[in-house]
């Protein structure tokens, strides 16, 4: 069982986290006007697309592999704010599948986590 002190410090880190991860997110994209958990990613300043078909394909790897990288940090950064809200409703530290009580060593390992080892997704 988590006490106070535990729930302390796992929104402690979570909230470190949330601001390092909206840091890097805002370097690669920007949020999404009409729904603000949701970022888009940005064009490359400077990157403008041309005559040359080359140059407009790099433009567009570039904003793939940018794509790619703002998808994950987005995920990550939706695990840590659904951990909050649930420190906030009481129910952190459960696993969302079993409801047992995620072991502590995964908590301490990363504090977002949805789940229990047994629960874990590969
Ligand atoms: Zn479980």
């Amino acid at each position: 069982m988590l006490t106070q002190n535990d729930l302390v410090k796992f929104k402690k880190l979570l909230e470190e986290e949330k601001v390092l991860l909206e840091t890097e997110l805002s370097e690669l994209g920007s949020r999404n006007p009409s729904n603000a958990s949701d970022w888009v990613p940005v064009k490359p300043a400077g990157d403008e697309f041309g005559a040359d078909r080359n140059d407009n394909a790099d433009i567009i790897e570039d904003m793939q592999d940018n794509n790619a990288a703002l998808n994950e940090l987005e995920g990550r950064l939706n695990q840590v704010m659904n951990a909050l809200l649930k420190i906030t409703e009481g129910t952190y530290g459960t696993c969302e599948i079993s409801g047992e009580a995620i072991e502590m060593d995964r908590l301490e390992a990363n504090p977002a986590a949805p789940t229990c080892k047994k629960h874990m997704r590969a």
